[in-house]
């Protein structure tokens, strides 16, 4: 999807303005010659930001603003190392509010509704985020905060809450509480919306079958507004992005060049009208696709996939990006396998080989299933793995995160 006309103007007076104050960022594209931009080409010729680069800029280094337009920050989480700081102005805050709203319509909420935020408040962009959004749409807020699960789900059953706003974590765990308890007829949510992490369908259908409500999922990150710049719709068929905001780009992570629509990379932002902390180009790390055409709803506003991983995670072979939750997909169709997967990749006879091991019981026979999932993942992916069946308990077991990839070749 390249940039428009009018996005490619937007993006032009941003770099202007980042010359002029020659704030951090001023100073990286002065050093990198740039004067602006007037075409896809020169679009994309300009330098990528990363997160390592915004910490470089603490903690005020990103403010594009004189001070006094200023009139928040919010942080990034620091659990690594030092924490992004990003200024907001008046219109930045206004901004976001208005994106949030044009979600939370998107997933057919009202002024009707009553919204329960359960995302913290606070530094992080999540809980003010959701609250903003819905106070600009008109609907009762219910601004809890994560934790106290008792406190939560009778403020829940009180306040009568019709929209629920968590983690998928968060909502499960609340799903799980509320069955438990059998007070599900007392409860009266009707949708959640659900900030866009890695969620597997299983623990996604258990929310949805649990609570009785439809998820609407929620993208968005602390260093481009928060939460909000784009939501799935009630066809569920990917994310809407406000290209009116925001301009996104994906690109092949090892290679950095855009990769066409419809195959996965990583998400690369760019903020189109952002005064506060305006950013070029940056990677999020993030792993989706563009999906191309239009959407049942008729809306106008592009797609993109659920996010599907990090781009840390993505393998390269023989040319095609292959991500281990695409393994996990094909693996998760053959119910006579257990949960544990294992893929090697090694570099054979001048070639490249995948071989992925898997674990069933005694009663399946190992060549016929080896066949079967080795023909499954050929046609998802395009090439054919060498598939080992071993017997259930055969592959290693970590409490901490399983290492499921293992890379032999030499690079
Ligand atoms: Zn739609």
């Amino acid at each position: 999807m390249n940039i428009n006309e009018k996005q490619l103007q937007q993006v032009d007076k941003q770099i202007q303005r980042l010359l002029q104050v020659n704030n951090f960022y001023g100073q990286k594209l002065r050093e990198a010659g740039i004067k602006g931009v007037s075409s896809v080409e020169e679009f994309r010729q300009l330098p990528f930001s990363q997160k390592q680069d915004l910490r470089e800029a603490y903690p005020l280094g990103l403010m594009a603003v004189p001070e006094e337009e200023v009139v928040r920050i919010h942080s990034s989480s620091g659990t690594t190392g030092t924490p992004v700081i990003i200024p907001y102005t008046a219109k930045d805050v206004d901004d976001w509010a208005e994106m949030f709203k044009r979600c939370y319509e998107f997933a057919g909420i009202t002024n009707r509704d009553r919204i329960q935020i359960t995302p913290g408040y606070g530094l992080w962009t999540a809980g003010i985020g959701f609250q903003n959004g819905a106070e600009k749409l008109g609907a009762m807020v219910v601004p809890m905060g994560p934790g106290n699960t008792n406190k939560q789900i009778q403020m829940m059953m009180d306040m009568k809450s019709t929209v629920i706003t968590a983690t998928s974590s968060y909502a499960l765990l609340l799903a799980e509480e509320i069955e438990k308890r059998g007070i599900k007829d007392k409860v009266h949510l009707k949708k959640g919306v659900i900030g866009s992490e890695r969620w597997g369908k299983k623990i996604r259908d258990r929310i949805s079958s649990e609570l009785g409500i439809e998820l609407y999922d929620i993208y968005g990150l602390t260093e481009i507004y928060g939460p909000g710049i784009g939501i799935s719709c009630k066809y569920d068929k990917g994310m809407h992005i406000w290209d009116d905001y925001v301009y996104l780009e994906i690109i092949d992570p090892k290679t950095g060049e855009n990769v066409p629509d419809g195959e996965f990379g990583e998400i690369v932002i760019t903020t189109l009208v952002k005064e506060g902390a305006p950013l070029i180009r940056y990677r999020t790390h993030d792993i989706s696709r563009i999906i191309p055409g239009q959407c049942p709803c008729g809306s106008r506003f592009p797609r993109i996939d659920i996010i599907s991983g990090r781009s840390d995670d993505m393998i390269k072979i023989k040319g095609v990006n292959v991500f281990p939750k695409q393994i996990e997909e094909v693996l998760e169709g053959f119910p006579e396998l257990s949960s544990e997967y294992q893929i090697r990749l090694s570099h054979l006879d001048g070639k490249d080989t995948m071989r992925i091991y898997v674990e069933t019981n005694g009663s399946v026979n190992f060549l016929e299933m080896a066949s079967k999932i080795a023909a499954a993942v050929k046609s998802k992916i395009g090439f054919t793995p060498l598939v080992k069946i071993v017997e259930i308990g055969i592959l290693p077991r970590s409490e901490k995160k399983t290492k499921r990839v293992i890379d032999e070749r030499y690079d």
